[in-house]
């Protein structure tokens, strides 16, 4: 069975939101203001999550990644990760902010996973302290060590850059990258903070990162698929690569192969969906397989043309980031 929409885009990779918790505030993505996070009961269950994987695969997933909220403050992610293995998916990953990835990387290997994303929006302690809202500058670093020592190497490192905080640091992070011989993602600032205090011109473009990156070294382009959200490059001098995620100024929507699955049991087709599918109470129903996939494939149908972002009216979703799953 393949997942198909109506504009004929094939779905073959799913994110799958393990928490709403986080142990870190971004600016860009959380509010200074503890929330509410919703009762357990109401997330699913490791054997919920499980059940819902195995028949998307058999429905043509093929990737995986684990994100949050926070993946690894979720007791048992390990084993989720190592039963999700057992069901034969190839490529498994995670984004985590890497605060507890030093002491968990090689607990994470041994249970399957394949790659690695480790968020990092300052190189510099103070200001990535005032974006994070922590003081755990040193146990990322360490996180990113312990990961690109092992066989997660290369490590993604993914930095969100907002104009006025750490759009100088463009240049450091091409260095990190060819200095420890790693993959830096420039990701463009998305309307989707819980404070909303996005606004098009905080938007660094992956077109200015670029040119300012290619006027210190030079890069060549690195071949991707048309479905991967990063325009990738090398440096042609040495090691490293960068990754540019543009989906304010270029858009990918029409190659998205896409789904969202949050810590609540919801589906979404896109991150800014003005709705998402309720599979949870499907499962607490007593649905057989056959109507849970039957319930995908009629929302995969209506997965919608694009994001909307550079729409006159566009509105943020009213779920952000940390309570979709990145
Ligand atoms: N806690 C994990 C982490 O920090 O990587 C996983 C969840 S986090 C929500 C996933 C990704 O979303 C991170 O790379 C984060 O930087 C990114 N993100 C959060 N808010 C964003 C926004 N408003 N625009 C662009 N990226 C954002």
């Amino acid at each position: 069975m393949a997942l198909t929409d109506k504009f004929g885009r094939l779905i073959t990779d799913l994110r799958v939101s393990v928490t709403d918790r986080c142990n870190f505030r971004c600016v860009y993505c959380r509010s200074a203001n503890p929330e509410t996070h919703r009762p357990s009961s109401e997330l699913l269950a490791w054997e919920e999550y499980e059940r819902l994987v195995r028949v998307l695969v058999g429905m043509g997933i093929r990737k995986v990644r684990i994100t949050g909220g926070e993946p690894l403050v979720r007791p048992g992610v390990e084993g989720f990760i190592a039963r999700l293995k057992a069901l034969g998916i190839h490529d498994l990953s995670m984004t985590t902010n890497g605060y507890l990835l030093a002491e968990r990387s090689d607990a994470l290997v041994a249970a399957g996973i394949n790659r690695i994303n480790i968020s990092l929006d300052s190189l510099d302690r103070h200001k990535f302290e005032r974006i994070t809202r922590t003081k755990t500058f040193d146990q990322v670093l360490a996180g990113i060590d312990r990961a690109q020592a092992s066989k997660l190497r290369p490590v993604k490192v993914n930095a969100v850059l907002v104009r006025g905080f750490n759009d100088d640091e463009v240049e450091a992070f091409a260095a990190f990258a060819r200095d420890r011989d790693l993959i830096v993602r420039f990701i463009e600032f998305m309307p989707l903070d819980q404070d909303h205090t996005w606004r098009r011109d905080i938007v660094v473009t992956g077109r200015e990162v670029l040119d300012r990156i290619r006027a210190l070294w030079p890069v060549v382009p690195v071949a991707n698929s048309p479905s991967e959200t990063a325009r990738k490059y090398r440096f042609a001098d040495g090691r490293g690569e960068i990754g540019l995620i543009s989906p304010v100024s270029e858009p990918f929507c029409g190659h998205c192969s896409r789904l969202r699955l949050t810590a609540d049991g919801k589906l979404r087709t896109c991150l800014f969906s003005k709705e998402d599918h309720d599979l949870r109470s499907l499962l607490r129903s007593g649905a057989s397989d056959d109507e849970i996939s039957g319930e995908i494939l009629s929302i995969v149908a209506e997965k919608e043309p694009g994001h909307r972002i550079n729409e006159p009216d566009f509105q943020p979703p009213s779920r952000t980031m940390v309570f979709i799953g990145g």
